[in-house]
């Protein structure tokens, strides 16, 4: 077993914050009714990709439907449909697709996580919540020994990893925003949640934009 995968098989079993532990679990016993039937995982998410990535990309948290229905992150929701469509337009996803463990998604060069391992109420853990959390990223990020630039899904995640890196934003978020922080180029784009894929205020270019102008960061090998 690898120290990633070990790291993993912790991160499933924690149980730290109690109102989300709830969430996540009651969530799987009352699935929509188009989920109904399928078992949860409604656990704690680790990240996922590629052990020597170069590009790290944080979330905020899963779903309560996506990723804590399948057990990977932004795994089997739209937000998820979103980001791997343009991963793998820029070439670091083998397919578009991303639906359940078993889908076949590989990943190069990058590694997906979240600020936060459960499923939040209204998606937004508490800032006790995101302290709690914070040591798991920052374990995974010092298991990542190739990182070289990290983007940011929404604000929320901006934050959380300028903290994660032991800093605060020198950058206000905002879509294309640029920071730097425990030798590493930071970017942001605004989350890939359908609140803002459904408005336009973020679409498939702007996202790939930001993949884009990671690629421009990477050291040659
Ligand atoms: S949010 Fe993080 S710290 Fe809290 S229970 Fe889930 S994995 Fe543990």
């Amino acid at each position: 077993m690898t120290e990633l995968q070990a790291l993993a098989a912790r991160i499933g079993a924690c149980r730290l914050c109690p109102r989300l532990v709830d969430w996540r679990e009651e969530a799987a016993r009352n699935p929509p009714a188009r989920f109904r039937g399928e078992g949860y995982w409604a656990k704690p998410i680790s990240g996922f990709g590629d052990p020597a990535a170069w590009l790290l990309v944080v979330g905020l948290a899963p779903a309560a439907h996506g990723g804590n229905r399948t057990g990977r992150v932004f795994t089997g929701d739209r937000s998820g449909d979103f980001l791997f469509a343009s991963l793998h337009r820029t070439g670091f996803a083998n397919q578009a697709l991303s639906r359940d463990l078993e889908d076949g998604l590989e990943l190069t060069g990058v590694f997906v996580t979240a600020a936060a391992r459960c499923a939040p109420p209204d998606n937004r853990p508490t800032r006790e919540e995101f302290a709690t959390c914070r040591p798991w990223l920052e374990r995974e990020i010092a298991l990542l020994p190739n990182l070289e630039v990290a983007v940011a899904l929404g604000g929320l995640a901006w934050d959380e990893l300028h903290r994660a890196l032991g800093t605060r934003p020198v950058a206000k978020f905002g879509h294309g925003a640029e920071s730097a922080a425990g030798g590493l180029r930071l970017l942001a784009s605004y989350h890939v949640s359908q609140q803002n894929t459904f408005t336009g205020r973020l679409t498939e270019s702007m996202l790939d934009g930001v993949f884009s102008r990671a690629l421009t960061f990477r050291a040659p090998s």
